[in-house]
């Protein structure tokens, strides 16, 4: 696996508008910085302890991104550092990051995580759920938070036009709400086995993690 050379390659097939997040997990410290070398700057992580442990280790202009399951009770540990939080699925931490930013004197950006596999075991909210969020009087008050944009992630599978089926209607829900609240610009969508369809489908946020660092070992 050469690190550069895949990111480089990927990078340069991306459409401007499009963001690379590097997905690191369970990847060590050296290969971050030979992305690092290679000029990538956002890094996304699915664990906080890990994510703050590379943090503390790393370049302090590298964005940290959280793109995984997020435990209320561990977003303090991230809270002074983290530059977005992708999936954010319930309004109990949604008040636990506006929270935790306060007290580190800082608005934390957050997408919100939107239920769009046919699996039951992915995380997100549905539609009236969104809605019911944005709509509500106590997601006014949060003054250190700012959703800016959409998550979501398709079903594994081989099937094109079910991934396909899925990318569009996140899709068409991120044009309906971008419509009518400021600052929503991220569509979060796509990973190394669907990114190219992700981005057809109007994705503006990548996220990438094999292509790049090749295959994780999670033993
Ligand atoms: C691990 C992960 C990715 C990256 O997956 P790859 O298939 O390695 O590109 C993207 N998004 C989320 C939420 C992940 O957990």
């Amino acid at each position: 696996m050469n690190i550069k050379e895949n990111l480089l390659y990927i990078k340069n097939t991306l459409p401007e508008h499009v963001t690379l997040v590097a997905v690191s997990k369970t990847k060590p410290v050296l290969d971050i910085l030979t992305a690092y070398d290679a000029g990538q700057r956002i890094f996304g992580e699915n664990k906080i302890q890990e994510m703050t442990q590379k943090w503390e280790k790393l370049p302090k202009d590298i964005q940290w991104h959280m793109i995984g399951h997020v435990q209320r009770n561990k977003v303090k540990y991230m809270a002074e550092y983290v530059s977005l939080i992708h999936g954010v699925d319930s309004f109990k931490l949604l008040k636990e990051i506006d929270k935790q930013a306060k007290k580190n004197n800082r608005t934390i950006d957050c997408l919100l995580q939107i239920h769009i596999a046919e699996e039951d075991t992915k995380f997100g909210l549905d539609e009236n759920e969104l809605n019911e969020i944005l709509q509500s009087e106590e997601f006014l008050q949060l003054k250190n938070i700012r959703i800016v944009g959409l998550m979501g992630m398709a079903t594994f599978t081989e099937d094109q036009n079910q991934i396909k089926k899925e990318f569009r209607k996140l899709h068409s829900i991120f044009s309906t709400i971008k419509n009518s609240i400021a600052n929503i610009t991220i569509l979060s969508m796509g990973m190394s086995g669907d990114y190219p369809l992700a981005i057809k489908e109007g994705s503006t946020m990548v996220r990438i993690g094999s292509s790049i660092f090749g295959a994780r070992n999670y033993h």
